[in-house]
């Protein structure tokens, strides 16, 4: 069986000196793809570096609606240098309604100035909308799109707005956090995301999943924190076949096909490159 995890940022420091133990597992337990995604110019070279390593590792390279401030003036032109270079899809970026240190109108036109890239390129992307969801139906529904579509990661908007989302290209993906107490009108919205348009991610090193379905206790470097190992992902699978009332075996099927459609741009292109797989 095959677990994929469509959203996560491997390159992240908090991994430290333990991330190739960490992959090394992911690959033991089953995990067949793992889509990182890159925040701001400065964690692209890693996540290039990651993704030339290990071939089950899919790259995206985007800004972050959290990283928007200070800037490279030529940020831009990087990010097509990196995409031209890479075969990858374009994430994470979006809007962000949480946290108020940032110019929502700058926030805006640097997501749709990615969002243009990935249109003008077919290539899958991933968008964060947290607290923004209506907004971004808005701006999905008035620019051009990717033709293969695109990923609402950790979808949190109501169960209304799935049919719109969809009739654009979404696909919705699942957060371990999700299962967390407290989040059940979160997860039950998953409940009612069409199955061909389904998918499941950690967010790791992000968004913990509760205690007692964390199975492996990974902590930062100075062991104060605890942080989302990307093989919880099999978790994440168990909870959502749960709410779904299907078979680990049923959920692991869809979700794969439904990776291996919105991913294919990348897919197809790295398959001929065929990255070289780290002792
Ligand atoms: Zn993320």
């Amino acid at each position: 069986m095959s677990f994929i995890d469509s959203h996560n940022h491997i390159q992240d420091d908090r991994f430290g000196d333990s991330r190739e133990e960490i992959l090394a597992i992911c690959v033991s337990s089953g995990v067949t793809f793992s889509a990182v995604n890159g925040t701001h110019p400065d964690d692209w070279p890693h996540v290039a570096s990651l993704a030339k390593r290990h071939s089950f590792l899919v790259p995206s390279f985007g800004v972050h609606p959290w990283f928007i401030n200070n800037l490279p003036t030529n940020w831009e032109e990087t990010l097509r240098s990196y995409i031209n270079e890479t075969p990858s899809g374009i994430g994470e970026i979006g809007i962000d309604g949480w946290r108020k240190d940032f110019d929502p109108v700058e926030q805006e036109r640097i997501f749709l100035s990615q969002l243009a890239i990935a249109a003008e390129k077919n290539l899958p992307v991933s968008i964060h909308g947290l607290r923004r969801w209506g907004r971004l139906l808005e701006l999905l529904r008035n620019n051009p799109l990717p033709g293969c579509g695109f990923l609402l990661h950790s979808y949190g908007g109501p169960e209304e707005m799935i049919p719109s989302f969809a009739k654009l290209g979404g696909y919705f993906s699942c957060p371990g956090f999700f299962l967390s107490p407290g989040r059940e009108m979160k997860l039950r919205v998953f409940k009612e995301v069409p199955e061909e348009r389904l998918l499941l991610e950690t967010d790791a090193p992000d968004q913990n999943l509760p205690e007692n379905l964390d199975r492996y206790r990974l902590l930062t470097s100075n062991d104060t924190k605890r942080v989302n190992h990307p093989a919880n992902i099999i978790a994440v699978y168990e909870g959502v076949a749960q709410l779904r009332g299907i078979s680990i075996e049923s959920l692991s099927n869809l979700a794969e096909a439904n990776f291996r459609r919105l991913f294919a741009p990348v897919l197809n292109e790295r398959a001929k490159t065929s990255p070289t797989d780290a002792p």
